[in-house]
């Protein structure tokens, strides 16, 4: 445990310098956008550099997550608007990528005691992944249940799935198997579903598809803050 804490101890600092730069990063990218945007008249060459920027900033975007956010509000939120939220925010791309999204409620639900935002940035990352894993379109299945001790969402996509070899990967920073991937979403994820005392499974058959289930107690205790988590993984 010792070393564990000294481990969770270099994480949180390391978080917060890298949370540091990328923000002192953004800064400045925002200004250099706007003149390769005014600059450059090849079409070709400004296209790639715009590109590159916005991927520079995607990426310290989601570093900047991985600090705790300024102002931390936790209170007793309910699972379905969380959800419903994100839902929203995703019906456009669902519906660019010719994806289907069937939700399952099963009420009553639970208040969950939470932070809003982390869970709703958690669910986000589960659902953009999946719609991401479905290239060729299909069906997304979004369940919610709950009981007296928790709130079960559960995201299952017709995707490509996950390699077994890469499955105890999931979550490392940087994984990503993606050309435009950034390998952040799901220790971000992670992070956030331990930080409140949940937990993140993963079901996945390469070349079928991949659920996902993350559990969220309704009485999280903020009080501990060492994340000694890890993802748990089973291969269909
Ligand atoms: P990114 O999406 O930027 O690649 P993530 O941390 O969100 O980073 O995901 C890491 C990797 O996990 C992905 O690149 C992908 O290989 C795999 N992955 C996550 N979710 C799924 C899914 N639903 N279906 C297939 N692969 C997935
Ligand atoms: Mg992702």
């Amino acid at each position: 445990t010792e070393e564990k804490l000294r481990q969770s101890e270099k994480l949180t600092i390391v978080g917060q310098l890298a949370a540091g730069v990328a923000h002192e990063i953004r800064n400045p990218l925002t200004a250099l956008r706007g003149f390769v945007q005014l600059q450059f008249e090849k079409d070709e060459v400004r296209e790639i550099m715009l590109k590159e920027i916005d991927r520079i900033d995607c990426i310290s975007r989601e570093f900047l997550l991985l600090a705790k956010p300024q102002s931390i509000r936790v209170a007793e939120e309910d699972p379905l608007g969380l959800l419903t939220d994100v839902l929203t925010l995703l019906q456009s791309q669902a519906h660019l990528h010719k994806l289907m999204i069937v939700t399952e409620i099963d009420k009553p639900l639970p208040k969950i005691r939470c932070e809003a935002n982390q869970v709703k940035q958690a669910i986000m990352n589960l659902l953009k992944n999946a719609m991401e894993a479905m290239d060729e379109g299909g069906t997304l299945y979004v369940r919610l249940k709950g009981d007296q001790e928790g709130a079960t969402l559960t995201v299952t996509d017709e995707g490509r799935g996950i390699a077994p070899e890469h499955v105890k990967r999931l979550g490392d920073p940087f994984f990503t198997t993606k050309e435009e991937g950034t390998g952040l979403g799901l220790m971000v994820t992670r992070q956030i579903v331990h930080h409140h005392g949940g937990t993140l499974t993963f079901d996945s058959e390469l070349g079928k598809g991949t659920a996902v289930t993350m559990w969220l107690p309704i009485d999280a205790d903020f009080s501990t803050g060492v994340d000694t988590g890890e993802i748990q993984a089973t291969t269909m």
